[in-house]
C-alpha cells in the first residue's frame, strides 16, 4: 500500500474549477493534493468552446439578470491573468480572439432591440463594419449587423496546460476514492488505497461529483445534466469566427468558435441552440445535414464542398434547477470538511475558487506546516477534442 499524506486541501477533479482553485490555494501558501482520474480539462473544459463570457448573451431577452451581473466582471479578470498581472500568472495561454461577437443575420430581430434597450449593455458592445468584421464575414455577400461583445476566446488546451504547470507536484493520476473517516468524521479520503487526510476536501468533478457524494452516502447537493450534441467543421476555406449568431429566440441561433489545427487548418466548433433539444434529438449524420444547412444559409460565400465534419455529444454538469434553468454564478455547497460544486461556466473558475477561498478564511483555515509529497503519479492533459475527432 502507498504512504499516507497529509495536505490542507485535497481537490478531486482536474477541469478548470479544480485547477483553478488548486493554482489560487498554492499561491496562498496552501498545501494542496488534486486527484484526476481520467485527463486534465478532459471532462468538460476541454470541450467547452473557451468564451469568457461577461454576461451578453444572457442578456438577450432584455433584462439584466442575475447572469449578467454575477458574469459581468470575469473579463477583466481574465485579462489580467492573461497579461501575467492578475491572481494567477496565465502569460502564455494563447488567446483566440480579443472579442467575441453578437451577429444578426438580417433585420435586426426584435430579442436584439431589448438587448440594447438594456443600459448595461450599451456600455459594452460596439457595432464594427468593413474590415473590423469577423475575416469569415468579410464577404461582399455578407448582410446582417455585427457588434463587438467585451468577451476573450481561449485556447483552453494551453489553458489547462498552464495550469498544470501551477499545480507543481500537487497532481495525483488516481480512480479508486473512498472515505477516510475517523468515528463519524470525514477527515479526507483513501485514493487508490492511499489515505490522504486534509483540512477541507472540494469536490469539483463536473458530471462525477454526484457518485462521488453517493460513495460517501451524501444524496445532495443534487446535480443535472444538460446534453449538447455539438459540431466540429474542419476545412481550408474556414476563416476564423468567434460570434453568437442570432435567431429570433432568446438563445443564440448558432455560437461558432474557431481552432487552430495542427495541421495548419481552422475547426470551426459549433454550439448555441442548434447544439440542444432539437440537436441532441438527432442522430449524427442528421446533425451534421442540419449544420451544413445552417451555415450554407447564413455564409453562402463560404464553400463547404471539402469540408469535413464530426460532431460530439457532451453533458454539462450544473447543480440542479428547476426546469433545467441555466445556474447563475459558481455554485458550491458545504458540509464540515466537505466542499462541492460546479462552476457553471468555465468563465466563472475564478468566482469558484473566491466561493472556496471565502468558506476557509470564514472558518479560520490556515496553511499547516507541510512535509514534501513524494513523487506521485500524474495525470495526462486531455488532447484536443478536435485532434481527436477531425486528425
Ligand atoms: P470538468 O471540466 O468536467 O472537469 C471535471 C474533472 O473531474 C474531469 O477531468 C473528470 O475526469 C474528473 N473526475 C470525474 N470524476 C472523478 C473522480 N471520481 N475522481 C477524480 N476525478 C474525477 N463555459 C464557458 O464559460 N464558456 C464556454 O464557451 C463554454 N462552452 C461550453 C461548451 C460545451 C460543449 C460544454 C459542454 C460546456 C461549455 N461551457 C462553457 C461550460 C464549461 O465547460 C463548464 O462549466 C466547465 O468546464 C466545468 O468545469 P469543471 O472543472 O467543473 O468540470
Amino acid at each position: 500500500m502507498s504512504d499516507a499524506l497529509s495536505t490542507d486541501v485535497l481537490i478531486i477533479g482536474g477541469g478548470i474549477a479544480g485547477l483553478w482553485l488548486n493554482a489560487r490555494l498554492r499561491r496562498q501558501g496552501f498545501a494542496t493534493v488534486l486527484v484526476e482520474s481520467a485527463s486534465l480539462g478532459g471532462g468538460q473544459s476541454v470541450k467547452s468552446q473557451g468564451i469568457i463570457h461577461g454576461g451578453a448573451k444572457y442578456a438577450l431577452h432584455g433584462a439584466l439578470t442575475g447572469s449578467a451581473e454575477a458574469i459581468g466582471d470575469m473579463p477583466r479578470r481574465w485579462r489580467e491573468a492573461l497579461a501575467g498581472d492578475g491572481e494567477l500568472d496565465l502569460s502564455g495561454v494563447r488567446l483566440l480572439s480579443d472579442a467575441h461577437y453578437l451577429w444578426s443575420p438580417g433585420t435586426l430581430a426584435g430579442n436584439l432591440t431589448s438587448f440594447f434597450a438594456s443600459k448595461a449593455m450599451r456600455t459594452r458592445v460596439d457595432q464594427v463594419k468593413g474590415a473590423q468584421l469577423p475575416p469569415a464575414l468579410q464577404d461582399p455577400a455578407f448582410k446582417g449587423k455585427v457588434y463587438r461583445l467585451n468577451e476573450l476566446v481561449l485556447d483552453v488546451p494551453s489553458l489547462i496546460a498552464r495550469l498544470a504547470e501551477l499545480a507543481g507536484d500537487s497532481l495525483l493520476a488516481g480512480q479508486a476514492i473512498t472515505p477516510l473517516r475517523d468515528g463519524d468524521q470525514l477527515v479526507g479520503l483513501q485514493v487508490d488505497g492511499r489515505a490522504i487526510r486534509a483540512q477541507r476536501i472540494v469536490l469539483s468533478a463536473g458530471a462525477g461529483n454526484q457518485a462521488l457524494l453517493a460513495e460517501l452516502g451524501l444524496e445532495r447537493p443534487a446535480q443535472q445534466r444538460r446534453p449538447l450534441h455539438m459540431v466540429l467543421v474542419k476545412g481550408r476555406q474556414l476563416k476564423p469566427l468567434y460570434a453568437h449568431c442570432l435567431g429570433g429566440g432568446p438563445k443564440p441561433r448558432i455560437t461558432v468558435t474557431s481552432h487552430p489545427a495542427a495541421d495548419g487548418q481552422w475547426v470551426w466548433y459549433l454550439g448555441g441552440d442548434i447544439a440542444e433539444a432539437d440537436g441532441v434529438a438527432r442522430d449524427e449524420a442528421a446533425q451534421i445535414a442540419a449544420a451544413r444547412k445552417e451555415l450554407s444559409n447564413l455564409l453562402p460565400w463560404i464553400d463547404l464542398a471539402d469540408a469535413r465534419f464530426a460532431t460530439l455529444r457532451v453533458d454539462r454538469a450544473e447543480p440542479a434547477q428547476s426546469g433545467l434553468v441555466r445556474p447563475d454564478n459558481a455554485f458550491l455547497a458545504e458540509q464540515g470538511r466537505l466542499l462541492v460544486g460546479w462552476p457553471t461556466k468555465l468563465a466563472l473558475a475564478p468566482d469558484f475558487a473566491d466561493r472556496v477561498l471565502a468558506s476557509l478564511a470564514r472558518d479560520g483555515v490556515q496553511p499547516q506546516p507541510a512535509t514534501a509529497l513524494p513523487a506521485l503519479p500524474r495525470p495526462p492533459l486531455a488532447p484536443p477534442v478536435w485532434e481527436e475527432l477531425l486528425p
